[in-house]
């Protein structure tokens, strides 16, 4: 008797379908083909820190335009939070557009050990696409925003992080204040990483900490969570 698949992995599970040995690749997810290669994006934005996401295929049809309407919508709603983020967003949902053509080009998957994941409705016919308009939003209601917090918080000086550090946030996911701590403390949250020379990027699971944390008030670090959650 042939043992049952393992359960679905949904779109952002790292279990993956073993490859065949020969000939085409088969869909990461559910086993079908045609499948093509293509790695889809997401991003979390929050106020000061900001995580990359990416999925990497071979993705069948379904479960591609699947993976990029559920990954696109959230950065939509996750991604503006920050002021990076704000660029990083709208980039990711345009390059996100590229694996798209390519799992539409794809005939309908056959020959899966599970049914292919449910593309659900587009993009555009989903809540999250209104979310396209925030970075006009945030310029219509930011700007006055920010003249009255400039005139109301005087030059308060930022924190400044070096590596081997530890922090821990006192605010909020959304409003965060980093706090340097002892390394041995239980309330520790993250260790600051090496900053980033040129474009190596964080490791995975990691935050990249806005630059006006760097040191001198530019620069980036990466903050890399002290457990798992
Ligand atoms: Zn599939």
């Amino acid at each position: 008797m042939a043992t049952p698949p393992p359960p679905h992995p949904g779109p952002y599970g790292s279990w993956s379908a073993p490859q065949p040995a020969y000939g085409p690749p088969a869909c990461r997810l559910c086993g079908a083909w045609p499948a093509v290669e293509a790695t889809v994006r997401g991003h979390q934005g929050m106020v000061v820190l900001m995580r990359f996401l990416s999925l990497r295929g071979p993705f069948c049809r379904d479960c591609g335009l699947a993976t990029h309407r559920r990954m696109s919508s959230d950065t939509l709603w996750q991604g503006w939070w920050g002021p990076l983020s704000l660029f990083i967003t709208p980039v990711t949902v345009l390059v996100n557009l590229g694996p798209r053509a390519a799992f539409r080009r794809l005939g309908p998957p056959t020959g899966g050990f599970r049914p292919a994941l449910d593309p659900g409705r587009p993009l555009r016919r989903r809540p999250a696409a209104l979310l396209l308009l925030a970075p006009v939003l945030l310029v219509l209601l930011g700007i006055p925003a920010l003249i009255a917090i400039g005139l109301l918080s005087g030059d308060e000086k930022p924190l400044t992080l070096s590596p081997g550090q530890c922090v821990l946030n006192a605010g909020t996911l959304k409003d965060q204040q980093l706090v340097v701590t002892d390394c041995g403390s239980p309330r520790a949250e993250y260790r600051v990483d090496a900053l980033l020379e040129g474009e190596r990027p964080c490791l995975p699971g990691a935050y990249l900490a806005a630059p006006e944390y760097g040191p001198g008030g530019y620069g980036l670090s990466c903050l890399t969570p002290l457990r798992q959650d």
